[in-house]
């Protein structure tokens, strides 16, 4: 889709931090990140709604997710790894991961922007 930021990432028109890829999906680092290895799951296939994937497409984004969670808890000190979706930012159905040792850690308002070496040696971290 046109002017989607995604989706020119997803046609590698624009870099990402790749953490994790397979046929369907593409897993990269959130370049405003909430903690540091907060990582962003997107269908390859533009839907602008999570909720309007079909039931396989959405069931094989959420086993997407969970394969990338598990790469970020084994790679990042962190207790859990938070999952949310708004959707209000881009409107390609993803999912945000993001390690955190309390519940108030998940909140998109702490956002801000990370360096690209930082966002670089998180990546090497997590794909090495
Ligand atoms: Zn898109």
């Amino acid at each position: 889709m046109e002017n989607c930021i995604f989706c020119k990432i997803l046609k590698q028109e624009i870099p990402c931090f790749k953490i994790w890829e397979d046929e369907k999906h593409l897993a990269f680092l959130d370049v405003n990140p909430v903690n540091p290895g907060h990582t962003l799951v997107v269908p390859k296939k533009h839907e602008d709604y999570l909720f309007d994937l079909s039931d396989k497409e959405y069931t094989e984004l959420m086993l997407a997710a969970k394969n990338v969670a598990k790469i970020l808890k084994k790679r990042i000190s962190c207790k859990r790894v938070g999952v949310g979706v708004e959707g209000f930012g881009v409107s390609h159905a993803h999912i945000h991961l993001v390690p955190i040792n309390k519940a108030k850690e998940l909140n998109p308002e702490k956002a801000k922007p990370m360096d690209k070496e930082k966002l670089k040696e998180i990546q090497n971290k997590l794909t090495s």
